[in-house]
């Protein structure tokens, strides 16, 4: 026969702090407590699987649990030496629910069920406290009504107002027993008025009637919306814990309070909580009255005058401060705690792991490793490296007040003030003058990259969270509100209108891209601090990692900021943003222009001492670490006007007719560039792109090893290759190209040529690609998308109903799609091992910097993760947390 009841208290423990998926984490934790000798008042807990025989039968209770219970009630009759009913000196118990894990506020409790018309008698005379009797009888009816009759609960509420009024009283605890008795007459009025039979009296039908509920609130709209949204399945259920009662509401040396054993929001070792004198349950969270401070300390930084618990009660205090110790010992956790005090006796009521801010997570990890309480191992997966988010950018002052006047997306996290500005050449100029601008953009373009680097934040109208703003503005650690709708924007006459309000060029705004804010004027912020525990958590998982963690960067600043986070070297230097800086362009658009290679050569040789500039810079900043170089990847129109009116501008710089430019427009226009002529593709056209591209990379490698001594290790890296043709070819020319340079100079350099994976066909022929390349690494991005045959920019219509129907488990662009392009990434690995052992394997793209997916890196054991500058430290951590797991 199946059990569903477990007893605790009084020596006697049924389950413990194991058994949650069984009794729910609170009935799991209340046997662990009684049974480590803690002053638990006993109970039983009817376990989860009856949550759901009782729907499974039509919302009745099997015979055999009727019977349990009864044993149940009887072992708290024995050890309060009180019977449930009795008029004399009755038991009351608390039904309350607990799931597997915390949903607070979702379910309900019921206290002080067992009182009637003839029990309150017996606990006046037994208390002999009438006032505190009268007292839990109207709080009884009222919880009752409201949770398990389900009826209006603004009228009990109204005349427990207007009996204050009546009386000129502001507090409950003003109302005296006679007061309190007439409230209750009023109450079982309301009751039966509404309801349509009487206040229930047998004591036995309360019960079943507040178990029922208890199992009802689990199918309950906000219980159903809550899991939804935590990903909590039905068929948990929720455990019911029927618990003898303790009273916080008998008068001054009785108190009801909640406590975290650390402070949960800056993780400082100090008890931290909140108690009230002379009340019951919820009064403390439901702001009936000012709770007060637990600690005389936190009292006086607070400047509070109401005593605090250390000075009201400090026999008492001083039994919960080593109770808390205890418990942290025990669990080795930060605990968050209910307590009750019934005249001047300590009871312990609920215990569980606390939530905590990433800053708390972070030094609780590292203080309790320091202490001994948990190991340095323990540390590193206790904080969820996504968190850390929160703690790598500038944050807004949270005392600073905020002026909101649109809402967006949370595109790109951290917060930044400046002036706005509506075009890219504007945020450039001002930016250069020395100002902080926000670049405002309807959505964002490749041709706004410029812009994008020298604002300090970055605003749109329309774009998901993967937009190009979104993914551009994270990669750089720009701030970036994304898809604000209610904003409406004119580039042109330079103004955003939104809601009545209008901003201009030059007016100061703040965003705050870890809310989605957007506000007028500017807020102060604060920087993140990444010595004392972030520096130490991380010095502990460096230590345990096995992958190495590169950087997406193109940029020196970017380089910079990467290794200031620990990159141990670029995973990804994209090239084509070198492509639109300044005079470049017009040089760019000669070559696309050019009629033949030597007019193509011709102006390629303008964009060479350029490009061999921005690697020398790149690779100064790298010394001595790899640097992967991704040769030219976008189509060619990318870089030609799309407007009309830009063409006779752009016609005139580049020195050719404008029927010209007009002509050859039109003729790189493509049905589907994603898929069209770039990458390789290019080169193999048009070698003298590549060839130039990597004369560029290797004289700027010889120039920083003469100047610097610290030889940097170039990974000339070919993008879009599906055949080991396409990479024989590339690689001659990039061989070549090195092989010149070589003999120019006098001497050499190591380095590397390999390709990107990001087409099936070159992952499924993995195996012989490898014969020619000396390194992978796999493009998720463009692998996703060419895999699940999904543009990455046209998703965002259908791809949040596909999460939602459970066809993808997760976003396939922000966490990877292990059985798919995981297969793919697996077999690629494998395959390229096979014929060339030591060959190098790493991923760039936004996954990269994904904890999932860096668990999956580890698991088909690449070398590398390479993931955006601010996203490093985050990869640091995960990779840990992956070697970990695997160990
Ligand atoms: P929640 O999960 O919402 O906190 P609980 O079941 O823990 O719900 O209880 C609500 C309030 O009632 C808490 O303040 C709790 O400490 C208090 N409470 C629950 N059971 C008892 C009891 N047996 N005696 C006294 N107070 C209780
Ligand atoms: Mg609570
Ligand atoms: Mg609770």
């Amino acid at each position: 026969m199946t059990q569903y009841v477990y007893r605790f208290g009084g020596g006697v423990s049924d389950g413990g702090k194991g058994d949650k998926n069984l009794l729910g984490g609170k009935g799991a934790n209340l046997a662990e407590m009684a049974s480590i000798g803690l002053p638990v008042p006993p109970g039983f807990t009817i376990s989860t699987p009856m949550c759901t025989t009782y729907y499974d039968e039509g919302e009745q209770f099997p015979q055999g649990l009727r019977d349990e219970v009864a044993n149940g009630i009887a072992h708290i009759e024995g050890i309060t030496a009180k019977r449930f009913g009795d008029a004399s000196d009755p038991l009351l118990v608390s039904v309350r629910s607990g799931a597997r894990v915390s949903m607070p506020g979702m379910m309900d409790t019921v206290l002080n069920l067992g009182l009637n018309d003839a029990t309150v008698e017996g606990l006046v005379a037994a208390s002999g406290d009438a006032r505190f009797a009268w007292d839990s009888y109207r709080r009884f009816i009222q919880m009752y009504a409201d949770v398990v009759l389900e009826l209006d609960h603004g009228a009990f509420e109204e005349a427990l107002e207007v009996a204050k009024e009546d009386r000129g009283f502001t507090l409950d605890t003003e109302l005296s027993a006679d007061d309190l008795k007439a409230l209750v007459a009023e109450y079982k009025g309301l009751v039966e008025a509404e309801w349509g039979k009487p206040f229930p009296q047998d004591v036995h039908d309360q019960l079943w009637g507040a178990v029922g509920a208890v199992f009802g609130s689990w199918q309950s709209e906000r219980a159903k919306v809550y899991r939804r949204l935590n990903d909590i399945p039905a068929n948990w259920g929720t455990a019911v814990n029927v618990q003898a009662m303790v009273f916080g509401n008998m008068g001054e040396t009785s108190a009801t309070g909640v406590a975290f054993t650390r402070d949960p929001s800056k993780g400082d070792r100090a008890y931290y909580g909140e108690f009230l004198i002379n009340a019951q349950g919820e009064d403390v969270v439901a702001g009936i009255r000012t709770p007060q401070y637990l600690t005389k300390t936190a009292r006086e930084e607070a400047g509070a005058k109401a005593a605090s618990m250390e000075e009201a009660m400090p026999a008492v205090y001083a039994e919960l401060a080593a109770v808390f110790d205890r418990l942290e010992t025990h669990y080795r956790d930060m605990q968050d705690i209910e307590f009750t005090v019934e005249r001047a006796k300590l009871w312990m009521l609920q215990t569980r792991s606390g939530k905590r801010t990433a800053k708390a997570a972070l030094k609780i990890a590292v203080d309790m490793a320091e202490e001994g309480l948990i190991t340095r191992d323990e540390a590193i997966a206790r904080v969820d490296p996504q968190a850390l988010d929160q703690l790598l950018h500038p944050t807004l002052d949270p005392r600073a007040t905020r002026d909101v006047i649109a809402k967006g997306l949370p595109a790109s996290p951290g917060a930044a003030s400046g002036a706005a500005v509506f075009d890219a050449d504007t945020a450039e100029k001002r930016a250069a003058a020395g100002d902080s601008v926000i670049l405002i953009r309807t959505e964002t373009s490749p041709e706004d990259i410029h812009g994008m680097h020298a604002a300090k934040g970055i605003l749109t109208a329309r774009g998901g969270m993967t937009s190009h703003a979104a993914v551009v503005a994270r990669g750089m650690g720009r701030p970036c509100v994304s898809g604000a709708g209610s904003v409406s924007i004119d580039a042109k006459a330079k103004v955003m209108s939104v809601g009545g309000r209008e901003v201009r060029e030059g007016d100061t705004l703040t965003i705050d891209g870890t809310t989605g804010e957007v506000m007028a004027g500017s807020v102060p912020t604060v920087q993140p601090e990444l010595s004392g525990d972030f520096g130490t958590l991380m010095g502990w998982a460096d230590a345990v990692r096995r992958l190495k963690v590169r950087a997406n960067a193109e940029t020196p600043h970017d380089c910079r900021t990467a290794r200031d986070f620990g990159a141990e070297g670029v995973g990804l230097c994209r090239t084509e943003h070198m492509f639109f800086e300044g005079s470049r362009i017009t040089a760019v658009r000669q070559m696309i222009l050019a009629e033949d290679e030597t007019g193509r050569r011709a102006a390629l040789a303008k964009l060479l001492p350029e490009q061999r500039a921005d690697f020398a810079a790149i690779f100064e900043v790298m010394a001595g670490l790899p640097v992967t170089i991704r040769l030219l990847d976008p189509p060619l129109h990318e870089f030609l006007p799309h407007e009309e009116t830009d063409f006779a501008d752009v016609a005139k710089a580049a020195g050719v007719d404008v029927d010209i430019l007009k002509r050859r427009a039109a003729e790189l226009h493509e049905f589907n560039p994603m898929l069209g002529h770039r990458g390789c593709r290019l080169a193999v056209t048009y070698p003298e792109i590549y060839e130039i591209q990597a004369r560029a990379i290797f004289e700027a490698a010889i120039d920083v090893a003469a100047a610097s001594g610290a030889a940097p290790i170039p990974e000339v890296m070919i993008p879009l290759v599906a055949t080991r043709r396409e990479l024989e070819l590339m690689k001659a020319v990039v061989d070549k190209a090195a092989k010149a340079v070589f003999a120019e100079r006098g001497t050499t350099i190591e380095y590397l040529v390999g390709t990107m994976i990001e087409l099936p066909r070159a992952a499924l022929r993995a195996g012989e690609i490898a014969e020619v390349g000396e390194f992978f690494s796999f493009g998720t991005n463009d692998l996703t998308q060419t895999t699940l045959g999904v543009s990455r920019d046209d998703a965002a219509r259908f791809l949040g109903v596909y999460v939602e129907q459970g066809i993808y488990a997760k976003d396939p662009f922000v966490s990877i799609d292990v059985e798919g392009v995981g297969e793919l990434v697996k077999l690629a690995a494998d395959r390229g091992r096979a014929t060339r052992p030591d060959i190098k394997l790493g991923i760039c793209g936004e996954h990269g910097g994904d904890p999932a997916s860096i668990d999956f890196c580890e698991s088909v054991r690449l070398d590398y993760v390479s993931a955006s500058p601010y996203r490093v430290p985050i990869a640091r951590l995960a990779a840990a947390q992956a070697a970990l797991k695997a160990r």
